[in-house]
């Protein structure tokens, strides 16, 4: 890189070589890579599937299998499916059941309860329906027991527990034709018919494990984050784990949730072994207590209001006021290209991607230096620092991760990013090491390597026998994300060709407005079949395709993880399906469609 000024950096003048930076970070990526990518992963089912049991049941539920019919079934109790029931209640739908595997409302909240988990988003912003239900969450970052409260209260406001089916996981859906009615089967027997069918099943709701050998060998006590084991452990979500006193423990991963419960782990195990393939990166948190005086002078539309502040700034665009003013807001104004445009509007794009790389590096380094103001031995401090770009994995916030590397139990096992190499009755090898554990604990994330419908755990049989497996098996098909042609009556909510979000939720009641929307619209024309044309869903498939150039090569020179399916460089993973264009620029599209008014794209009859 020559010596030119981009922006407001001059690069003779920085303090490091952004040419020794960029080789070290290809040489950590490259060091990473396996051939077997995704494969390198073990579903949680046969001999596994202990490892997604529910542990949080209080009363299993005993009932007769269904045999009925209802107006709208939701798949799913998360914040998706809580905010579809929300906006179909508003718009005056009355005959809703809501299908939901576990035992509650809350969907990733239910699930994962690991001590210190926390929404890394702000609260705010994060929380749903804050005003709906007159609730300002306590925290400026709540922590999952208000968030998962919070979930059941939105349930209750807008009576979505009534007519539910918890405990209850579907197992297939049929369409059938004559009576315009979807049949759902589940493993309780049910054979429940649906006029429509909302499906918010969540992109991480399936638990991973690494395909380690010997992994089935281990005879310790075993579980996954997302299933956590209070009998064992003791404590709560928000820790006190006193049953770890005595206990060697181990944990695979040092991703987002393993960067929360670590805290916790190694405040009260006897000996914590922290096993890293990939150092997170770790800024500052600074959570803090609601300042009530502040709560009280929210005018009414200050959610929609701190929300789409927030969307826009992370989406790269620019803001006069960031309300939110956090990590994750000053992150994107410092590394979006818009941002470094608006600083200086003579910029080529390959000067706003130099400066943007240059902004990248001084960031990662106070990253890194923030490890080594922290860590006091060396080589541990040493093994912590991320070197790859900031967005290549979900960034991290916190203050007592690092510090507890300082404590004397604790042990990072840094693998070089080879992962660990084996598992035994007794434990975990690495780099020909054994390391005797009583407990193993596994923070290795979620599938986001297999397909929509097996994310699922069922299929659909849409027009004529066709199975969504099979439309989808090369890649999602949609028209705005919400409809998919020979599926009538099912729309799908989430991740599928939709604007991604820093803050999920958000998205999620976009997409829950305008489904309510159009169901209205249906039910007040007693229209037996709303169902997206051929075309349109070719144009919207085509503009997906399209736009999806835009963030690929940054992926393929990333370091492997979900983000890239594990290091494709054909810029597969996880945002490959979302529309390039940003949130905000989504949202408009499906805003100014309702302005229309003219349900173009739809077949409603
Ligand atoms: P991740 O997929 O982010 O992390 C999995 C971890 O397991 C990584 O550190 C990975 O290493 C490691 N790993 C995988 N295989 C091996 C192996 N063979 N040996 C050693 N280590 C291995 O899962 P998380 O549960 O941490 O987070 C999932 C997502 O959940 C987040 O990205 C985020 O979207 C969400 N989340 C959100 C929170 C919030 O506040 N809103 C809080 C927590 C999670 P490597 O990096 O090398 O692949």
């Amino acid at each position: 890189m020559s010596n030119t000024t981009h922006a407001s950096i001059d690069l003779s003048e920085l303090d490091f070589d952004p040419n020794a930076l960029r080789e070290k970070y290809r040489k950590e990526r490259d060091k990473r890579i396996r051939k077997e990518a995704d494969g390198q992963y073990q579903a949680v089912t046969g001999d596994f599937s202990k490892y997604v049991d529910d542990p949080y049941v209080e009363e299993k539920i005993t009932r007769e299998a269904l045999s009925d019919e209802v107006e709208v079934v939701i798949v799913g109790g998360g914040f998706g499916g809580l905010l579809a029931g929300a906006r179909l209640r508003e718009a005056g739908v009355q005959d809703i059941r809501v299908i939901e595997k576990g035992s509650d409302f809350g969907g990733t909240w239910y699930w994962n309860r690991y001590p210190g988990a926390q929404c890394d988003v702000e609260a705010y912003v994060y929380l749903p329906l804050l005003e709906e239900l007159d609730f300002v969450p306590t925290e400026k970052y709540s922590h999952a027991p208000e968030i998962l409260a919070h979930a059941k209260s939105i349930a209750r406001k807008y009576d979505l527990y009534s007519n539910a089916c918890l405990q209850t996981e579907i197992t297939h859906m049929q369409w059938h034709e004559d009576s315009a009615r979807w049949l759902i089967e589940t493993n309780r027997g049910d054979k429940i018919k649906a006029h429509y069918v909302v499906m918010s099943n969540g992109p991480l709701n399936r638990p991973k494990l690494p395909g380690i050998p010997g992994i089935n060998d281990y005879k310790g006590h075993t579980f996954h984050t997302s299933r956590w084991d209070y009998d064992y452990t003791g404590g709560t979500s928000e820790g006190g784990l006193s049953k770890l006193k005595d206990k060697r423990v181990g944990i695979i991963g040092t991703g987002a949730t393993a960067v929360q419960c670590i805290p916790h782990l190694g405040e009260f195990a006897q000996s914590l072994h922290v096993f890293q393939r990939t150092p997170s990166s770790i800024d500052v948190r600074n959570n803090r207590p609601t300042d009530t005086e502040w709560a009280k002078t929210l005018q009414p539309g200050w959610q929609q209001e701190r929300m789409d502040n927030f969307n826009i700034i992370t989406a790269g665009g620019f803001q006069e006021q960031d309300l939110v003013s956090d990590g994750w807001t000053e992150i994107f104004r410092n590394l979006s290209g818009p941002v470094q445009r608006k600083l200086n509007p003579h910029m080529s794009s390959s000067e706003v991607a130099a400066a943007l790389e240059i902004a990248d590096f001084q960031k990662m380094n106070q990253v890194r230096a923030r490890v080594d103001s922290i860590v006091k031995d060396s080589d541990t401090a040493e093994s912590l620092k991320p070197y790859y770009r900031q967005f290549c994995k979900r960034p991290g916030f916190h203050d007592q991760y690092l510090a507890t590397y300082n404590l004397p139990n604790v042990t990072l096992v840094d693998t070089q990013g080879q992962g660990v190499e084996r598992i035994t009755e007794q434990g975990v090898v690495v780099d020909g090491v054994e390391y005797e554990l009583d407990c193993l604990i596994f923070a290795t994330g979620f599938d986001v390597g297999s397909n929509f419908t097996q994310q699922s755990g069922y299929d659909l049989s849409g027009r004529n026998g066709t199975a969504l497996s099979k439309k989808w098996g090369k890649g999602l098909r949609t028209f705005h994300g919400l409809y998919s042609h020979d599926f009538p009556n099912v729309f799908t909510m989430g991740l599928t060709q939709t604007g991604f979000t820093t803050s999920i939720p958000h998205a999620l009641n976009e997409q829950a407005k305008h489904l309510a929307y159009v169901l209205k619209h249906a039910m007040d024309n007693n229209a037996r079949i709303v169902e997206t044309t051929l075309e349109a869903e070719e144009e919207w498939v085509a503009i997906i395709n399209k736009l999806a150039n835009l963030g690929k090569r940054f992926y393929a020179e990333c370091t492997p993880g979900y983000y890239n399916q594990e290091g494709k460089e054909d810029g597969a993973g996880f945002f490959s399906g979302q529309y390039g264009g940003g949130a905000p620029e989504f949202f408009q599209i499906l805003e100014d469609w309702r302005a229309e008014g003219e349900f173009k794209g739809l077949d409603i009859r």
